[in-house]
């Protein structure tokens, strides 16, 4: 044996010593709990419980029948996603029938049927394994079930090979008098070992009455206090064994806080030592040139956009770089007000980075900001891919010998060619585009443009995706966020409206109508082909029958990815121009694209697309003065779906959903939360993700009290004491290291 393997072992025996004399536990169980990862009495004791047993959790089983009933006619719903939100049902009940049934090609299905005496039965299938469940199964058992029922024909309620536990007696009276029974994963290996819900319970009850006093605090008494949560003792105590369901609520609250508070101090730590350690420009906000483009603007600042100035204009001046992200719907204007702040830098003798995530975006942005400045004797600048030698040449001098004071680009402004000059802010649109790598080069690039001392830029990041609340005090924890939320006043709500493939005739009237009347359209088609070859021949030959065969009275246009930037320009420019009535096109128009006059949108196969896609689309109309219209075309078998509802298949339900909620709301906060739902965090974070842990109680999407209670503790806390060096929260440092490590420099900040 080598020494390694002989030291592993030595240590597995000493974690098999502590558990195995726990009462009930000896070295067989031991040995199934390590292999599970429970390694001491620790790790046992919090090992809670993944659900309970108990009367409020359970529904009877005509209700759950109802429930799917009701959720089968959406249409009456007012929210929608509280539709997702229901997806497991748990029912209780003693088995009155238990069969086989033989299927020719000798497949086989059990069939136990249960009642709960309330006027309804439920069916539970299983299709594998049949013998092991025969033999577990038995005539006048009781069982909680826990799965996704289905209705079925015969007007019962079915479940395939759901999740179940057997209740005995003792279980039956515990929650027949309003108990609550804890159930616990078992693996198969601790099944092995015989540790059934039964003996894990027992084995708990024993090790809490015998170790729990060995638990010390892990949150400073003071925070306990005035935040009324539960002592750590009392919580893991209700987590295993709850009275009731307010003392389990309560300790999951406590245990929730807790994770989600340390989470949080650290990123606020860091981010704090961050300012701390970094050299950010000095921006005076008393700048003329803003004053004099605020004071000529032909609109009054909404009050959200005035604060996010505001805020903004206090970071720069704070001599501490700025990190700040804006977030705001398409068209509620962030442009203008990010234009603002680069006058201020300007005004101070610094340049300025604006970048998009596409060249057609970068073009409008440059043109719209030239636009604003023509009054004022300021060099702009626009750098994306393919530009002329001689001209990208001469753009590449005026950048470094700072006379360009703006430039404005797609990802081309980091390549590490170019050469700033005093670069102070970096306005980053549509962020979610970018990876946090090409944001970090430009920082970079930016760090060498200042002669002598390295300063960190500004950095505004804008995006027009909004990101659910629990999401941004999480993820984003690292930025400072501002939020416009209402809209400039003379907009229109977009009527939106989901219709069907024999609602075409009509839907085509209704454009032809709109276009004779002086208005324009899109049709975006979803991208579907696998190949860009392909994916080229379906968007052509869209536009080949929709203009020769349906709207050969109309001029069409044609907009896809797979053409150079500058025939998407041409094509959006003809557009902008009206010389084109219709623009057919693929998801290239997603963002940023502003054509006032265009106020019809068809989105073909719209239930293809993802929620914040189709919101994303939907804001290129309704830009305009004009009354404005987006129609969610989709097949005629939807029709029967949302109208009687049909949950068969989730990524059915899913797209229902998502036509449904662009039907009820244009908020993009709450289509971003059922996004949230439909997708979960980890989908919509994507790069972002990175550095996120996996947390263990905390849920992002339903628990947005506890995080925006934690969050607000935080604050609190760092506000009276910076470093934490008072002793009541030298607790908060000693779980800091313990669960995040001590090399950490978030510590550090003295
Ligand atoms: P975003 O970048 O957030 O999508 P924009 O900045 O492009 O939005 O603004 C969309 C349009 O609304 C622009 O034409 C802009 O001039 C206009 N706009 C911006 N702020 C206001 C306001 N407070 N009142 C009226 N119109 C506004
Ligand atoms: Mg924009």
């Amino acid at each position: 044996m080598t020494e390694i393997s002989s030291h592993i072992e030595t240590e597995k025996r000493n974690l098999l010593d502590k558990l195995q004399y726990i009462k009930g536990v000896g070295p067989k169980r031991a040995e199934a709990f390590i292999n599970e990862g429970i390694r001491n009495t620790f790790d046992l004791l919090t090992y809670f419980p993944r659900a309970y047993i108990d009367r409020t959790g359970a529904s009877s089983i005509r209700h759950a029948l109802l429930t799917l009933k009701k959720l089968e006619n959406i249409e009456s719903e007012n929210s929608i996603a509280d539709f997702v939100l229901t997806p497991e049902v748990t029912i209780i009940g003693r088995i009155i029938s238990i069969s086989e049934h033989n299927f020719a090609g000798r497949k086989k299905l059990l069939k136990i049927i249960l009642n709960d005496g309330s006027g309804t039965s439920a069916n539970i299938l299983f299709w594998n394994r049949i013998n092991i469940f025969k033999s577990i199964y038995k005539e006048g058992m009781v069982l909680s079930v826990s799965g996704k029922p289905q209705q079925d024909k015969y007007n019962s309620i079915t479940y395939s090979h759901p999740e179940i536990d057997i209740l005995d007696e003792e279980d039956e009276q515990v929650y027949k008098a309003g108990g609550i029974l804890p159930k616990y994963r078992i693996s198969e290996k601790m099944a092995a070992a015989h540790i059934n819900l039964k003996v894990m319970r027992m084995i708990i009850k024993n090790l809490i009455a015998s170790d729990l006093k060995f638990i010390n605090e892990t949150l400073p008494n003071h925070i306990i206090e005035i935040s009324k949560l539960q002592d750590i003792k009392s919580a893991i105590s209700n987590l295993h064994f709850p009275t009731d369901n307010d003392a389990l609520n309560y300790a999951r609250y406590r245990i929730k806080f807790e994770e989600i508070f340390y989470f949080l101090m650290k990123v606020e730590l860091s981010r704090k030592s961050v300012k701390v350690r970094e050299n950010g420009v000095l921006i005076d906000p008393k700048s003329s040139l803003a004053r004099q483009l605020y004071d000529t603007l032909p609109f009054e600042l909404t009050a959200d956009q005035k604060k996010f100035l505001w805020d903004a204009a206090a970071d720069m001046k704070s001599g501490c770089p700025m990190n700040r992200l804006l977030q705001g719907d398409v068209g509620s204007g962030k442009t203008i007000v990010s234009l603002l702040l680069i006058l201020m830098v300007v005004d101070s003798g610094y340049q300025c980075a604006f970048m998009a995530p596409t060249e057609i975006l970068a073009e409008q942005h440059f043109k719209s900001i030239s636009k604003y400045l023509e009054p004022y004797n300021i060099k702009i600048v626009q750098l994306v891919g393919g530009q002329k030698n001689r001209i990208r040449n001469q753009i590449l001098q005026d950048i470094v010998d700072g006379s360009a004071r703006i430039v404005v680009g797609t990802h081309a402004l980091f390549q590490s060619n170019i050469e700033y000059n005093n670069l102070a802010l970096v306005v980053i649109d549509e962020q979610h585009r970018f990876g946090v790598e090409q944001r970090g080069n430009l920082i970079k690039l930016s760090k060498k443009s200042h002669e002598g001392k390295p300063v960190t830029p500004h950095v505004l990041v804008m995006s027009a995706t909004p990101i659910p609340r629990t999401l941004t005090m999480t993820a984003y924890g690292d930025l400072d966020v501002s939020i416009i939320k209402t809209m400039p006043k003379n907009r229109k709500p977009i009527i939106t409206k989901v219709a069907f493939d024999s609602n075409r005739e009509q839907i085509n009237s209704f454009l032809r109508n709109e276009v004779n009347s002086g208005r324009q359209a899109y049709i975006v088609y979803p991208l579907v082909e696998k190949s860009e070859k392909l994916e080229l021949k379906a968007a052509t030959e869209h536009y080949e029958y929709l203009k020769t065969e349906v709207f050969p009275d109309l001029k069409c246009g044609l907009l896809h990815g797979q053409m150079f930037w500058y025939e998407k320009e041409e094509a959006m420019n003809s557009f902008l121009n009206k010389e084109y009535d219709i623009l057919i096109a693929t998801t290239v128009i997603e963002v940023g694209i502003d054509i006032p006059n265009a106020s019809i949108m068809i989105i073909e196969d719209a239930e293809r697309f993802g929620l914040s896609q189709l919101h994303q689309l939907r804001g290129r109309v309704g830009r305009g003065t004009d009354q404005s219209y987006c129609f969610l075309m989709t097949k005629d078998k939807f029709k029967y779906n949302m109208k009687h509802g049909n949950s068969e298949t989730e990524e059915r339900t899913a797209a229902i959903i998502r036509l449904k909620t662009m039907e009820e709301t244009s908020d993009g906060f709450k289509i971003a939360e059922v996004d949230l739902r439909l997708r979960g965090p980890g989908d919509i974070l994507g790069t972002r993700q990175s550095g996120m842990p996996e947390f263990k109680y905390i849920d992002l999407i339903n628990d947005a009290e506890v995080i925006s209670h934690a969050k607000n503790t935080v604050i609190d806390t760092i506000e009276k004491d910076a470093n934490l060096k008072l002793p009541q929260n030298s607790i908060i440092r000693s779980q800091l290291i313990n669960r995040f490590g001590s090399e950490n420099s978030f510590l550090s900040i003295a």
